[in-house]
């Protein structure tokens, strides 16, 4: 085994160790390469995850579905018709408008995509996502669109340097993920809260996420 297989599977081991079963360890994977993904698989990681779909093709095209595509970037309304054909999940959706251009191209290739909504939970401004008291009436009205399967939210939340700061931002996206759950709405399935990155993943499953987004702690600096 070369060292780097080696070292991701020691740190997904170890990441492994502090997860409960049940919550999914995705691969934060921008800038790693095609040799470092191919490590990641070998060690036992089962999704990973792009920012954009540009970089993200060559990959997948090349690794195929051993393993699940998630887009956790910002979906340009061009790229939909590429990434519906090659992503999994779409983790990003964040407009009314994106909704039905991704509902529109899986139509075209009958494929119904299972997304989450993202949520931009410290309400920044430069930040993508749809503010916590509006993410109802966005879910609302994508229970109507037959090919996306609306399966739970995403957050980012403000980057700290001490992960005990982002809690609050976790606590209010699970609190907009419960208020949804409990309304029941048609064609709507709340299974997954995908929050928590490697600096903060502990508090993030703390406060109930079940997809994590890990990228330094599995492959080292960027
Ligand atoms: C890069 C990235 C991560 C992982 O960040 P690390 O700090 O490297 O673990 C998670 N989510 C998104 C959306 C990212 O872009």
């Amino acid at each position: 085994m070369n060292s780097k297989i080696s070292n991701i599977s020691e740190s997904f081991r170890q990441i492994l160790h502090t997860i409960p079963t049940g919550v999914l360890l995705l691969a934060a994977a921008k800038t790693r390469t095609l040799e470092e993904v191919e490590a990641a698989i070998q060690a036992g990681i089962t999704a990973f995850g792009y920012n954009y779909v540009q970089e993200a093709l060559p990959i997948i095209q090349e690794i195929g579905d051993q393993t699940k595509w998630h887009m956790i970037g910002h979906l340009q309304q061009n790229k939909v018709s590429v990434a519906v054909k090659n992503f999994d999940m779409i983790e990003t959706v964040d407009s009314w408008r994106l909704a039905q251009a991704l509902d529109h191209q899986c139509a075209k290739i009958q494929k119904k995509m299972p997304v989450l909504v993202e949520v931009n939970s410290g309400r920044e401004v430069s930040k993508t996502g749809v503010l916590p008291e509006a993410v109802d009436d966005l879910i609302i009205q994508m229970s109507s669109l037959k090919y996306l399967s609306v399966e739970g939210l995403m957050t980012m939340g403000p980057r700290f340097g001490d992960p005990e700061d982002s809690r609050p931002y976790f606590k209010a996206t699970r609190e907009v993920f419960e208020r949804i759950a409990a309304r029941n709405l048609p064609n709507i399935a709340m299974k997954y809260l995908s929050m928590g990155m490697s600096n903060s993943y502990q508090i993030a499953i703390e406060e109930g996420a079940t997809i994590i987004r890990i990228g330094t702690k599995l492959f080292g600096e960027r």
